[in-house]
């Protein structure tokens, strides 16, 4: 059992501290927003007032917070998490954030021998409940192998990613492929609708054929092929199209400082932007068909 300080209890912070509760850890949690921080508390966690004080008494530190700003803010401000833990602490940050930030926030934690990793997720509110995320990990492999039986009791494929910034780089990497897939299958389906092909018809046929993803055949932007998809529930998330926008962003920004060429992705973001700009950010991702058709 470990003595836990969890920084960030909001749609998936709060799940993923529940989960190490039940799995017998002491949680002690932090959170701007009061309301979750009693949340916590009903579910057999103790609450603390400051990210620095949580991390003063904890082995493990674990944060979920919104972007890469609080990131910085909550490890590197003076009394914060990196200038409180006692050396040796493992500090796991599991928001999705900027490389550069990722990679920041490491140096400075390396700096005062602590153990620092990124450990960005995949799965969503739905994941985070069940226990079953997806961990994408960068860092230092002494500290993925004591983060790994902690990270078990929240997910279920803990993959090490390689060095400080490599988690995050393979989540913007990930979404970038979704952001674009999912505005491909969305173009193909209204272009079905123009030519006078049933969506069933194109699912059954492109499911099974070269144009088959994950984006078709697990989250398809239809109602009716595939039932547990969003678009069967006026498109409500899941994961909302506010956040795949932040990720986009994400990717082109990490493209730009790397000199990559990703022109489907920077297209993809103008789309999702011009889609979020309409008013429909809070609607699940697979909603930009809605806009694709327009
Ligand atoms: P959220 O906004 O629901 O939760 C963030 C929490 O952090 C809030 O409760 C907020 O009050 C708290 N917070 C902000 N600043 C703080 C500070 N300085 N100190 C303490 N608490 C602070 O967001 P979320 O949906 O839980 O997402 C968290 C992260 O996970 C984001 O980086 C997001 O991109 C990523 N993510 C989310 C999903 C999803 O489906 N929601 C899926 C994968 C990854």
């Amino acid at each position: 059992m470990a003595r836990i300080g969890f920084i960030g209890l909001g749609n998936m912070g709060l799940p993923m501290a529940q989960n190490l509760i039940k799995a017998g850890h002491q949680v002690e949690g932090v959170d701007v927003n009061p309301a979750s921080v009693e949340k916590l508390k009903a579910a057999g966690g103790a609450a603390v007032d400051m990210p620095g004080v949580a991390a003063g008494r904890a082995d493990v530190v674990i944060t979920m917070l919104p972007a890469g700003q609080h990131v910085r803010d909550v490890y590197l401000a003076p009394g914060g998490i990196v200038e409180s833990a006692n050396p040796g602490t493992l500090l796991i940050d599991c928001s999705t954030i900027d490389v550069a930030t990722a990679r920041d926030v490491a140096k400075a934690a390396e700096a005062r021998g602590l153990l620092m990793l990124d450990a960005p997720v995949s799965g969503g509110v739905g994941g985070a409940t069940a226990g079953t995320l997806t961990f994408m990990v960068g860092g230092p492999a002494q500290a993925f192998v004591r983060a790994e039986h902690i990270l078990q009791q929240m997910g279920k494929t803990i993959v090490h990613a390689g060095g400080a910034g490599n988690g995050q780089a393979a989540k913007i990497c990930n979404n970038m492929i979704l952001g674009i897939s999912m505005i491909a299958v969305s173009e193909a389906f209204v272009l079905a609708e123009q030519l006078g092909l049933e969506h069933q018809k194109l699912f059954d046929i492109a499911s099974k054929s070269s144009g088959q993803c994950w984006a078709m055949t697990s989250y398809c932007p239809v109602p009716g092929p595939v039932p547990a998809s969003p678009a069967n529930r006026d498109y409500a998330a899941g994961f909302t199209a506010a956040m795949m926008l932040k990720d986009l962003k994400l990717a082109q920004d990490a493209a730009k400082t790397s000199g990559a060429v990703t022109e489907m992705g920077a297209n993809a973001a103008k789309i999702y932007s011009r889609y979020v700009e309409s008013g429909e950010g809070s609607r699940d991702f697979s909603g930009v068909i809605r806009f694709i058709r327009g």
